[in-house]
């Protein structure tokens, strides 16, 4: 299992005739560097968890997610490094063969269990009665919330920004469940301008969960978050969430062929589209050095360049 690299990050520049005409500076922050498996901010998120697991006594995580989940790989990858074993409940029927992510997430142990998207959606994921039955049928274990996001995940997420060596105007990051986006806004002075882009439809909602989780972290660190000056766009969905529109088929390749940066299907590939888009369509990033955080999620490509016959 290779290492966690967490403190040499690379910010690489980004060169295009358009941004140059425009005089802007954009960086992708490649976080998607840290761990091939556990990798962006799946390991940020993971990380004080993992610590407080362990400071608990703990030796067994569960959690929640759909079959492509990044964050069910990076559970999972984290296992065997952490000395945990890992249980995955996962929403929708139990798939056969095994899709990439699920493969992966089995390779390293993790011990799935199937519930019915009715019984997933119907929000019991953390209701008591439900996490005793998992506790009858698994043992005592660590609950790692969907998506990874709690107060701990903030935290880790607030370290994001610490790789970030040059002075900049604006910071980008792509949202599902707002927990790494909260984490930036924590972080960063309030002369930056910090902008998520929903992965969801509809994905406003979004903010309000945003806005608990800002509470919520302020209070547990007992901080002020002096930021106010962020923003959700909620444009840049095309289609929904794991959708997969030919443009940003075509969007991705050449990202990658232009700038050896392979971007991800569901979060960082739709918000560069988004921000390309944003950047050629108005003014307000004219002259700025942005800043836009890669947050990984690589490990699912490889399941829908199967399921849609492609190569990036
Ligand atoms: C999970 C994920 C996100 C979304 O993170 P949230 O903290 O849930 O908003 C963004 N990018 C990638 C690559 C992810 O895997």
């Amino acid at each position: 299992m290779p290492k966690i690299n967490e403190n040499n990050i690379p910010l690489q520049k980004i060169t295009a005739n358009f941004l140059t005409q425009k005089k802007i500076e954009l960086y992708v922050l490649r976080e998607d560097l840290i761990h091939p498996e556990i990798s962006g901010n799946k390991w940020r998120k993971l990380k004080y968890n993992l610590q407080e697991a362990k400071c608990k006594g703990f030796n067994q995580l569960l959690t929640f997610g759909g079959a492509y989940s990044n964050h069910i790989a990076a559970t999972a990858a984290a296992g065997p490094d952490f000395g945990f074993k890992t249980i995955g409940i996962i929403r929708g029927d139990e798939i056969s063969p095994l899709n990439a992510t699920l493969q992966l997430a089995q390779g390293n142990g993790m011990i799935f269990k199937y519930i019915s998207r009715e019984q997933y959606r119907a929000n019991n994921k953390y209701e008591t009665t439900f996490i005793k039955e998992l506790e009858k049928e698994y043992g005592q274990f660590y609950l790692v919330p969907e998506g990874g996001s709690n107060t701990l995940a903030v935290k880790g997420c607030t370290e994001i920004i610490n790789n970030i060596k040059i002075d900049y105007d604006v910071i980008c990051c792509a949202c599902g469940t707002g927990g790494t986006l909260t984490g930036i806004i924590a972080s960063v002075n309030n002369d930056k301008r910090v902008l998520g882009f929903s992965a969801l439809k509809g994905g406003s909602f979004l903010e309000k969960d945003i806005r608990k989780l800002l509470f919520d972290y302020s209070v547990q660190y007992d901080c002020n978050i002096e930021n106010m000056n962020w923003e959700l766009i909620t444009d840049y969905h095309l289609g929904g969430f794991a959708k997969i529109k030919p443009e940003l088929i075509g969007f991705i390749r050449e990202f990658k062929e232009n700038h050896n940066v392979v971007l991800d299907f569901i979060y960082t590939g739709k918000m560069l589209f988004g921000l390309y888009d944003m950047i050629k369509n108005s003014s307000q990033f004219d002259n700025k050095t942005i800043i836009v955080v890669h947050t990984g999620g690589i490990q699912g490509n490889k399941g829908f360049e199967d399921r849609l016959n492609i190569a990036i």
